[in-house]
């Protein structure tokens, strides 16, 4: 089941925006998207940019988003599969672009940076900021538990940052059964 999860198909869209009009209307279309597919913010300025991620099984729809894309706007890139060279890519167009690169979510065990955590565990405690730790697919798969609390207890236990004072702490809530997110008390 883990595994349905942790394999996906991922696309980088980079479009140049002139006007601010135009960075809002990119940005309230990828806020559509993500009602049937995972996005992340890659940049913005003049060049906004997304990553998405659908399940492995309907990855047409990567490039049906890229073909609607191109009929909106002239100067676009599409770069299927979103790996490191797409970001190394994206990077440089910030680059000349003067445009602003999001900084990527980091594996908290491995330190790899990750588009789209395969787990996330929210740790709120009494104060007002929470705690959110990330892992990549490959991390989480090696911790791989059968029941949940094991899981996020074998997450917390690996973590770089020293959290295993956590691991007693209470699992208060999963978002849904098809999302690896997490959140504990304590
Ligand atoms: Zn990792």
């Amino acid at each position: 089941m883990l595994e349905d999860q942790l394999s996906g198909a991922r696309a980088i869209y980079a479009i140049e925006a002139h006007a601010s009009q135009q960075r809002k209307q990119l940005d309230e279309f990828f806020a559509e998207i993500g009602s049937v597919a995972q996005t992340y913010k890659l940049s913005t300025g003049r060049l906004v940019s997304y990553a998405v991620q659908v399940n492995s099984a309907w990855t047409e729809i990567l490039d049906e988003i890229a073909a609607a894309i191109r009929s909106h706007y002239d100067s676009t890139f599409y770069l299927n599969p979103a790996d490191e060279v797409a970001l190394e890519v994206i990077s440089d167009l910030c680059r000349v672009t003067g445009s602003k690169m999001m900084p990527l979510p980091c594996c908290g065990i491995c330190g790899k940076k990750e588009l789209f955590p395969a787990a996330t565990i929210v740790i709120s405690g009494k104060g007002p900021h929470s705690i959110v730790r990330r892992y990549c697919s490959s991390c989480a798969a090696d911790k791989c538990k059968q029941k949940t609390r094991d899981f996020v207890r074998a997450l917390l236990d690996a973590d770089r940052r020293n959290l295993k004072c956590l691991l007693e702490a209470r699992l208060v809530r999963r978002k849904s059964r098809r999302d690896m997110a997490f959140t504990i008390a304590c």
